[in-house]
């Protein structure tokens, strides 16, 4: 069973995640779950912020005491400014998402990239000369490729709407021991590439207000092709109820909510996250 929130007494550290809306995220469930669960003194709110006092509420974290905190949409690019040192990880992703303090220093650090990564693994897939189809360029798919880069796969193709912010993401995450393209949505359903794709992962919004999905043609896809979303909902999304329906395999955007917060969780706290425990809280199971 669950063990029930400690009692917030003067002792307890802060720790939030600014965004705006925040009322959606699921950040406080999962963090809160793992203090209890540790027994740790911490309690994680929900920061609102808006543009205009972001950087007022970000340098009051020192003053109020927050230890750490999150960052989400929209203010993942902006909080890049606001930290006094950034992880080479931020600095490549362009965009942070965990603020912490490290010798009374704010340091901005991304963790979606290896939250990925490490969600992937704990399905039993490792990136390291994987050949993948990320559909968009925002931010999401930045931080998608980088990890997946680190981790070393080897031939990435990145489909957008928009062709030349494709080719800047392409550009500015290339190194020379991986292959890196960008491509138009066409390729969605060009046979003789989609066969040779072990992983697909689509890092737009499509179908979350009840669209379909984009023309994909999932049946070129090899059986055993993995198809991540980072979108989820209440239902599979669109793009993943396409894939199950043709037996693929599939993960949804909670896994990465779960191992990005995990590893978040280690910078705030110093300690291992309890990922059984902040899966649940998530409504998912590990798997194996
Ligand atoms: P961005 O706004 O930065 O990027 C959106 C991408 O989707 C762009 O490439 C855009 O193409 C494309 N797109 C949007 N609408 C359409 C459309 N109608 N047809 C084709 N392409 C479209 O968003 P993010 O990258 O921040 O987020 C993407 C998704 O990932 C969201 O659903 C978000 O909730 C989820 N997410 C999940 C996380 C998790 O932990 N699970 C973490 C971060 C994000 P174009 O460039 O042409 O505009």
């Amino acid at each position: 069973m669950a063990k029930k929130p400690a009692a917030v007494e003067g002792t307890t550290k802060v720790v939030g995640i600014f965004g705006d809306p925040v009322d959606h995220s699921l950040s406080p469930r999962m963090h809160n779950a793992a203090f209890a669960e540790l027994e740790l003194d911490y309690v994680y709110v929900p920061l609102r912020a808006n543009r205009r006092n972001l950087k007022e509420a970000v340098r009051s974290m020192r003053a109020l005491g927050i230890v750490g905190a999150n960052v989400t949409v929209p203010f993942k690019q902006d909080a890049l400014k606001l930290a006094q040192r950034l992880t080479p990880t931020a600095k490549a992703i362009g965009a942070v998402n965990t603020l912490y303090f490290d010798d009374k220093r704010l340091v901005g650090d991304n963790t979606d990239g290896v939250g990925f990564v490490d969600a992937l693994a704990a399905h039993g897939l490792r990136a390291r000369k994987k050949r993948v189809l990320i559909i968009g360029a925002g931010g999401s798919a930045r931080a998608v490729l980088h990890g997946l880069l680190e981790a070393g796969a080897a031939d990435v193709v990145v489909a957008n709407r928009t062709l030349s912010r494709a080719a800047q993401l392409a550009r500015d995450l290339s190194r020379r021991d991986s292959r890196v393209r960008a491509a138009r949505l066409d390729l969605l359903d060009d046979f003789d590439f989609l066969e040779t794709r072990q992983l697909v992962v689509n890092c737009t919004p499509v179908g979350l207000k009840g669209e379909t999905f984009l023309d994909y043609d999932v049946d070129s896809t090899p059986r055993d092709c993995l198809h991540f979303d980072l979108a989820y909902a209440e239902k599979p999304t669109p793009f993943l109820a396409m894939a199950a329906s043709r037996k693929r395999p599939t993960v949804d955007g909670r896994y990465m909510l779960l191992f990005q917060g995990a590893a978040a969780f280690k910078r705030f706290t110093g300690r291992r996250a309890p990922l059984a425990v902040m899966a649940k809280a998530l409504g998912i199971k590990l798997p194996g």
